[in-house]
């Protein structure tokens, strides 16, 4: 009794919804969404994941249903204080990685590679400047 878990998504739900959004985007494999869906369980309701998954299914421009559950618009407002906190930027401090605008400035100044925006990234020269340094020691 003490290690009953709350769940707002129970097995059968997530298993329509991938299929649903599995319909709608043929490129966004089944598994993969249970295993996203499956890892949010317990933060969402199956309603607004429902809205947001959908929204998100339809943009043209979302590549992978990772931005599902990103902070955003096409969450329900009553949904959006319970969503997951998303994962930090490695370089950044305070910076969310899927919009981190540190990371941006850096593509914007040719710093970093635009496929690098939220994750570790050591410029070339800095890389090869601090393997120097430490051979002259
Ligand atoms: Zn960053």
């Amino acid at each position: 009794m003490a290690e009953r878990i709350l769940k707002l998504i129970t097995e059968q739900q997530a298993r329509a919804l991938a299929y649903l959004l599995h319909e709608t985007r043929p490129d966004w494999g089944v598994q993969s969404l249970l295993s996203l869906i499956d890892k949010h369980k317990d933060a969402v309701k199956i309603g607004a994941l429902t809205i947001a998954a959908m929204s998100k299914a339809l943009e043209p421009s979302c590549k992978t249903p990772a931005p599902i559950f990103h902070p955003g618009t096409h969450w329900p407002v009553t949904a959006r204080t319970n969503l997951p906190k998303p994962e930090p930027c490695p370089d950044h401090i305070g910076e969310a990685a899927h919009n981190c605008r540190c990371c941006h400035a850096d593509v914007r100044a040719g710093l970093r590679p635009s496929q690098m925006i939220g994750k570790h990234y050591t410029p070339q020269a800095i890389y090869d400047a601090m393997k120097a340094s430490l051979e002259d020691q």
